[in-house]
């Protein structure tokens, strides 16, 4: 398992599944931020309580621009990033609560480099 500095992703390959790159690949540190999932925000109101019971450490980001429409935004992705040292806790708790959704599914699996099934 390699980190990449530049995306903070893990790969089970000799690229970065984001930058497609090996340049920024190293091996991951304890504390190294790594890239859990990309979600909605209705996802991303769920998946953040979720870690915070299970004491799992994260950092969650807004990504692109989000449309203001009567000052509520809409099209929000978050990314949430946990440190290394908790990242399989982390995969686990969520692939087992969101065993029946395809969407959390499918965000955990691209944010892994994942191709196809698991
Ligand atoms: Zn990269």
């Amino acid at each position: 398992m390699l980190y990449c500095t530049k995306c903070q992703r893990l790969t089970e390959g000799e690229k970065c599944p984001a930058c497609n790159r090996s340049r920024a690949l190293r091996q991951p540190r304890a504390d190294d931020p790594v890239l859990l999932c990309t979600v909605r925000y209705v996802l991303a109101a769920m998946i953040g309580p979720l870690l915070e019971e299970e004491k799992i450490p994260y950092a969650k980001h807004t990504l692109g621009s989000s449309a203001l429409l009567g000052g509520v935004s809409f099209l929000e992705n978050y990314a949430f990033y946990v440190p290394y040292a908790a990242y399989a806790g982390a995969l686990e708790l969520l692939t087992g609560i969101f065993a029946e959704d395809e969407e959390v599914r499918m965000a955990l699996r691209e944010a892994a480099g994942v191709e196809g099934e698991n």
